[in-house]
């Protein structure tokens, strides 16, 4: 039996790969090679809980046989981007198959405002005085620098990743038994102390170097701001991650091996779609 298990449903940016018409090596490759297919980024964490559920978790989900399904108890959203939250209608259909009644979700305050925008028709309110049972989910609020509990030892840390300016973006510090991973997406910077020796990193890998970030034909303020890979690495090596995981990959334009002559040693690594971390007990 393993002690903590993280799922990567998804492994891209905000746009999967292959991109629409391009052949790029990275693209080309994606068509030949179904282990270079990317869709948006996000994570099941012990199989039953789901960060960030995007625009594809859909056909994300549709790959676990339905008890499976059934099994997830929570959702997180680490920030209000198109591709970390617009699949919450589709997973409404959770519903037909949990045994809880509403499943919570957790956002910062400042996404849910953003959040509800879209998708008020779908979120019961805790403290609503007439709880709306009809509705498939429930709000939670999780904040910056507190830990909450999501069972069996499970403690979730949200944490600024410097990410955006218009909201806050939360990456998470997962815990459990002894274990500690630190899931950043989209990240860009961290104050944050109790991110340090992990015994994961999964990072975000948008762009390779800043030459890349600058030239992304589809950045604009609305993506907010990545730490490019080379920089992620030293960023790794500061907070003595044990081992790393590229996520998030962006439109990189080379294969893995060509992002692997970056890395300093064996610690490191990028993430694949349906990929399955099993830390041991
Ligand atoms: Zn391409
Ligand atoms: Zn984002
Ligand atoms: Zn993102």
């Amino acid at each position: 039996m393993s002690a903590l298990t993280i799922r990567l449903l998804g492994t891209s940016a905000a746009r999967p790969v292959p991109r629409w018409g391009c052949v790029c090596p990275q693209c080309s490759d994606a068509r030949m090679n179904p282990r270079g297919v990317r869709s948006r980024s996000s994570i099941l964490v012990n199989g039953r809980v789901l960060v960030d559920p995007g625009p594809d978790v859909y056909r994300q989900l549709a790959a676990l046989p339905p008890g499976e399904l059934a099994a997830i108890r929570d959702i997180v959203v680490t920030h209000p981007h198109a591709s970390h939250y617009l699949g919450l209608d589709d997973l409404a259909q959770l519903r037909h198959l949990s045994p809880l009644d509403q499943i919570p979700v957790w956002a910062q305050f400042d996404s849910w405002t953003l959040i509800l925008v879209t998708f008020n028709y779908l979120v019961a309110h805790e403290l609503d005085p007439e709880p709306e049972t009809e509705r498939p989910f429930v709000r939670r609020d999780m904040v910056l620098g507190e830990p909450f509990e999501l069972g069996d030892g499970l403690t979730l840390t949200p944490f600024d990743t410097f990410h955006t300016s218009t909201f806050t973006t939360a990456g998470l510090v997962i815990e459990q038994n002894d274990l500690r991973v630190v899931y950043a997406p989209d990240f860009y910077d961290s104050a944050f102390f109790g991110l340090m020796e992990p015994d994961l990193l999964i990072l975000g890998g948008t762009f390779l170097d800043a030459g890349q970030a600058m030239h992304a034909p589809d950045l604009d303020e609305g993506h907010g701001r990545h730490l490019p890979i080379v920089e992620g690495i030293r960023f790794a090596q500061t907070i003595r991650a044990r081992r790393t995981l590229l996520t998030h990959i962006g439109h990189v334009q080379c294969l893995p091996d060509e992002l692997r002559r970056y890395f300093p040693d064996d610690t490191f690594d990028v993430a694949y779609d349906g990929q399955v971390i099993e830390f041991p007990s």
